[in-house]
């Protein structure tokens, strides 16, 4: 019997990816009716990267973003408290990527439609809720205009983002996502490339900061990029604002003063803040981690499961994480609740121990420190901090979000080899229904 998966964004569509990889049935099911390319940059980080090589995109990924190849931190004044070397660069086997959310999306669409055919995702079908018994799972659906009707499917994967409906019926006293007192403004603005013209620099402290990197090669003609950037101010948790919304448009008047003085000569911020064309605004929320993903057949994934602040470029990269690490679940223990199990031991831990870290600033926190102990100002950086604790300030979050170099490049691949199809092992009598 088909997977049913809720929501077909980075999580939900690389999972479909991974079924069709290990000779799984699924089907997706999607709220909107026409999927656009949208939100504006992301980062993949090397252990991401190296799960969508496995699946066969490499290719497909370089007209997506460009490969980062330095993360440089910097204090309010602009000054270089840390940079260290990304992707191959850094010796990984893979690079790290930024990418056009909307066009990865997108793409992993595209690949799958052509992979598992047109049908693979059905569009402007809005999950609302689930039941289960002995044979299977049923996934209550709603179109737009008000129509109901439900699909059976042999498990249950809700990848269905921060609202997910089906999180929300597992844990019904949750109540909306928890709100740090952050805001984010995010754009792209076209200008000329920086530092390495593949760098990806965070400028300031936890209370004013600057996030910014190129997602596109320079356009041949005009020497120009697409940049990605988030200007991010943190008032009191108790400060009044807006539910998050990924396409709620932001106000210049609302950040730009904040940032009118950071002309660096590294980039003048409030010049590429003033030349992007459309500014969103998100406050900066997450969820509290669950004691329990799973419930019988169903389970949850990517934002679903673990939301956390767009701290150390880990969103999308966990999504596509706990797809695989689900796919290679399948691929030991069959279509089978206890592959839903084994899944969350592994990825529950992982990724909550990671949205308390972002809470703490993540790898962002060396601007802080730097910023408490001579409010950004130095000659230089060690004076202030030593390169033993630069290093292993750096080295701590790696570690922790999992793309430590020599870890990720000596782990043999999570699918593959003579483990590739879920319907082939694992199951006691090889039917894949065997739940
Ligand atoms: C429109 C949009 C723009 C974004 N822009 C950014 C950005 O600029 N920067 C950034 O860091 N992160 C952004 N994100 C979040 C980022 O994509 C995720 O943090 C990360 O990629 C994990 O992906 P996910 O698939 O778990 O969740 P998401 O990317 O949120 O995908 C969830 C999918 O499920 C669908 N869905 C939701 N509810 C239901 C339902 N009840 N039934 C069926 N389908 C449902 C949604 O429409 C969406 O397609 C954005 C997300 C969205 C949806």
């Amino acid at each position: 019997m088909t997977i049913l998966v809720a929501g077909a964004g980075i999580a939900g569509l690389t999972f479909a990816l991974t079924c069709h990889q290990i000779g799984v049935p699924v089907k997706l099911f999607e709220q909107v009716a026409d999927i656009r390319p949208l939100g504006v940059g992301i980062n993949l980080q090397p252990h991401a990267i190296r799960e969508l090589f496995e699946l066969g995109l490499a290719e497909q990924l370089e007209p997506v973003g460009i490969r980062t190849r330095e993360v440089a931190y910097y204090s309010k004044h602009g000054r270089l408290i840390w940079s260290e070397a990304r992707g191959h660069d850094a010796g990984y086997n893979w690079p790290q990527f930024s990418v056009h959310r909307g066009r990865l999306q997108l793409m992993l669409l595209a690949m799958l439609r052509e992979r598992l055919g047109q049908d693979a995702v059905e569009t402007g079908w809005k999950a609302t809720g689930f039941s289960q018994d002995d044979q299977g799972v049923t996934l209550e659906l709603e179109s737009r205009d008000g129509i109901k009707r439900s699909e059976r499917g042999s498990l249950l994967i809700a990848a269905d983002g921060i609202h997910s409906a089906i999180r929300a019926q597992m844990n019904p006293t949750e109540g909306p996502p928890v709100w740090g007192g952050a805001v984010l403004w995010r754009a792209t603005s076209r200008a000329k490339p920086f530092l390495t013209g593949a760098s990806m620099a965070m400028a300031g402290h936890e209370w004013q900061k600057f996030v910014t990197y190129p997602i596109s090669v320079p356009d041949p003609k005009t020497g120009l990029v697409d940049i990605n950037w988030v200007a991010e101010l943190k008032k009191t948790p108790d400060a009044l604002w807006n539910r998050e919304d990924w396409n709620r448009p932001g106000r210049l008047e609302d950040f730009l003063p904040a940032f009118e003085k950071w002309d660096f000569d590294w980039l003048d911020v409030p010049a590429l803040i003033k030349a992007a064309d459309a500014i969103y605004e998100y406050p900066m929320v997450d969820r509290n981690p669950l004691d329990k993903w799973g419930e019988g057949r169903v389970t949850l994934m990517g934002d679903a499961a673990h939301p956390m602040y767009p701290i150390g470029s880990n969103g999308a990269s966990q999504a596509i994480l706990d797809a695989r690490v689900l796919g290679k679940c399948l691929v030991e223990q069959g279509l089978s609740k206890q592959a839903l199990i084994t899944y969350e031991d592994e990825r529950r831990p992982a990724t909550s121990r990671i949205v308390t870290a972002n809470r703490g600033n993540g790898p962002d926190q060396i601007m802080q420190v730097v910023e408490e102990k001579c409010q950004g100002m130095f000659e230089h950086i060690t004076d202030i901090m030593s390169t033993d604790e630069l290093h292993e300030h750096a080295a701590r979050y790696k570690a922790l979000a999992g793309f430590d170099r020599d870890t990720l490049n000596s782990r043999p691949p999570l699918i593959g080899g003579d483990k590739g199809n879920a319907q082939s092992t694992g199951n006691r009598n090889g039917d894949p229904a065997d739940v």
